[in-house]
């Protein structure tokens, strides 16, 4: 499952960014999801509730916040926030754009305790 892998990613990362620190236990964890990122947030709160289990994680808080998509368009130069694909530009409505924001997977708050 992709959410599973993404937790699991998720712990290897911060254990071996720490590796130095002896981590007694992770207390708080933030992640920023992007819509388009394919990452179901309610499935990614269940992975993280099965697989912390018996590791550091054990007790944290696991917070998600959404983001919503923001593209640029690559005509009129406007920002709009799509719903769904195709986007198109709520000024011109041209098809071609950038995404600004919205496809990101990201570690915003970590809080632990050391030994
Ligand atoms: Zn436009």
């Amino acid at each position: 499952m992709h959410e599973a892998s993404l937790i699991l990613g998720m712990f290897d990362t911060i254990e071996s960014d720490y590796q130095d620190y002896e981590i007694e236990k992770v207390t708080r964890i933030e992640l920023e999801i992007g819509r388009l990122s394919n990452a179901e947030p309610l499935i990614l709160k269940q992975s993280f509730e099965v697989l912390k289990a018996g590791t550091v994680f054990e007790g944290a808080l696991f917070d998600i916040i959404n983001v919503a998509t923001e593209v640029r368009c690559l005509v009129c130069n406007s920002i709009y926030y799509p719903e769904d694909f195709p986007f198109m530009c709520s000024n011109c409505e041209s098809l071609r754009s950038e995404i600004l924001k919205g496809d990101q997977i990201l570690l915003t708050k970590l809080e632990m305790e050391v030994k």
